[in-house]
């Protein structure tokens, strides 16, 4: 028996596995999937004798987002149906996660982009191919900023403030024609527990520098709640004081302090206003933007 509402999920973990051509000895018919009402757990898959159980915390299931729905189940029935028994708690060099058969031991975190559409490929083939955990071949995990030295920036905004009150917002000065540009935001006065928010079309990237919780957070669709991304925290020790956010052909990279923090796929931007939002107190920064082809 599996609940109705987890059925269609369970039906693309199969599909998967008929498009990479696995084929798999535990059927749909033989697994068990029910919702329960827990605090320890969002998913657990149980190894019985006559056949495998998972059940669903039913809390964590209504407030999730098709896409946390879609990872948590095929994440469980990689134990359940792929016998991946164990956790792989490994990330790459640049943070990101390895596999969705990631789990919380020891209080591991790692973050991936559960709404990327290359990551998903990545993901799908290291669940029924644990051998393929290699970064894919698009992730430059060596990428730095691009050079601005000796560049001049298309537009540029010196000492911009913004303050609780009066949120900063431009327009967006790139065409979105472009295909390789720079956004460069630093920081010029900011104290240590602040945190600031940066959108751009309808993305929002949250920048923590919270003493012990420095982290850094994508949101999209943002204009209708937003939803989390992809999230890392344990960043450097050292305060972020520049933000560079390049596009480079079909990809968005993110850097802190010139470090590398995630790459995914380009999606256009939904609107053309960037918006610089101070939680607690003013924000001083400089905003520029490198245009490279
Ligand atoms: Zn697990």
């Amino acid at each position: 028996m599996i609940e109705p509402e987890i059925e269609p999920y369970v039906d693309s973990f199969y599909l998967e596995a008929n498009r990479l051509g696995v084929e798999l000895d535990i059927k749909k018919n033989d697994i068990t999937i029910t919702f329960v009402e827990s605090d320890e757990f969002s998913g657990q898959c149980s190894y019985g004798f006559w056949n495998n159980s998972i059940q669903i915390d039913l809390g964590f299931w209504e407030d999730a987002t098709h896409e946390r729905k879609y990872w948590l189940i095929f994440h469980e029935l990689g134990h359940c149906v792929l016998n991946r028994t164990e956790h792989l708690n490994e990330v790459f060099p640049n943070g990101e996660c390895k596999s969705e058969m990631d789990g919380d031991e020891d209080n591991f975190f790692c973050s991936s982009n559960k709404y990327s559409k290359l990551w998903k490929n990545y993901y799908i083939n290291e669940l029924f191919f644990p051998s393929r955990n290699k970064l894919p071949d698009w992730y430059e995990k060596d990428a730095i900023p691009k050079p601005i030295e000796a560049e001049l920036p298309v537009f540029q905004i010196k000492d911009g403030n913004s303050t609780m009150d009066t949120l900063f917002t431009v327009r967006n000065p790139i065409d979105t024609l472009h295909k390789n540009y720079q956004i460069h935001f630093q920081i010029r006065k900011w104290d240590r527990y602040d945190h600031f928010s940066f959108e751009f079309g309808d993305y929002k990237w949250f920048f923590n520098r919270f003493w012990t919780n420095q982290l850094f957070r994508i949101e999209d669709n943002v204009s209708s709640g937003g939803r989390a991304i992809f999230t890392q925290n344990k960043l450097t020790p050292n305060d972020v004081e520049v933000v560079q956010i390049e596009r480079r052909n079909n990809f968005f990279y993110f850097f802190m302090d010139s470090k590398l923090v995630h790459i995914m796929e380009y999606q256009s931007p939904e609107n053309d206003i960037i918006k610089i939002e101070p939680r607690n107190k003013e924000v001083r920064f400089d905003l520029k933007f490198y245009v490279f082809d």
